[in-house]
């Protein structure tokens, strides 16, 4: 089983790395595919190129041999919606079962994803807990849900596991904040990617 981690990561931030991390040991995935979305459709576009938010995310994974960096959305024009992506991956990897891992605040959108049924015949949706969010079933029938890696590990696709994480409360949106006031990122995100936003002089206005 093979994990895909979606975002814009700007910049990508010790949130998504650590809970990546304790997904991908608590299922025991082979590896987790960082795709940086180039155009996402549903909330405001990125403040920086996707060429920058991609080369900070390389520099983030570098030293995990888990972490894959991923550059499909990168090249594909129009907007990244992720049941193309999933598509592609699935065409890529065809004996792999796929599970797709999001935050909470990120699953409360899935049903305005494009094509968000067709997603669930491709992929399972692991779903992080996040500070300050909840995780609401009540759009779901229960039957989606299961408890466990066991659980999901029985399944090609289609099913939704809430999963545990430490809880580190970090956004991109508060690292952008920091970064124009001109404040310190250390302890945010890897230090490699902090150097990256001090050279490039990234998030220096709104
Ligand atoms: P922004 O503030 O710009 O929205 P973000 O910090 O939410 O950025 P995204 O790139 O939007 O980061 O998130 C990519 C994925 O990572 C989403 O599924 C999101 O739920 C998840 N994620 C981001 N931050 C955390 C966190 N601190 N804990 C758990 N999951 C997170
Ligand atoms: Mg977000």
């Amino acid at each position: 089983m093979i994990g895909i981690m979606g975002g814009t990561f700007d910049p990508v931030h010790y949130g998504h790395l650590r809970p990546a991390l304790e997904v991908a040991e608590a299922l025991s995935l082979k590896e987790v595919r960082f795709i940086p979305a180039k155009t996402p459709a549903l909330k405001n576009q990125p403040q920086t190129a996707v060429t920058d938010r991609f080369q900070m995310v390389s520099l983030a994974i570098a030293d995990q041999p888990l972490f894959v960096l991923d550059d499909r959305e990168v090249h594909r024009e129009g907007y990244s919606y992720t049941v193309d992506t999933l598509r592609s991956l699935a065409e890529e990897f065809p004996k792999e079962s796929i599970c797709f891992l999001l935050g909470v605040d990120a699953f409360e959108q899935f049903k305005k994803w494009k094509d968000w049924q067709e997603i669930l015949t491709i992929t399972h949706l692991v779903v992080s807990h996040r500070p300050n969010y909840f995780l609401n079933r009540s759009h779901w029938n229960a039957s989606f849900f299961v408890e466990s890696a066991e659980d999901l590990h029985r399944h090609k696709a289609g099913k939704i596991l809430p999963i545990e994480v430490t809880q580190l409360d970090i956004s991109s949106t508060f690292i952008r904040q920091q970064a124009m006031l001109n404040k310190s990122l250390s302890y945010l995100l890897p230090e490699t990617v902090e150097g990256y936003i001090r050279e490039k002089q990234l998030y220096t206005r709104l």
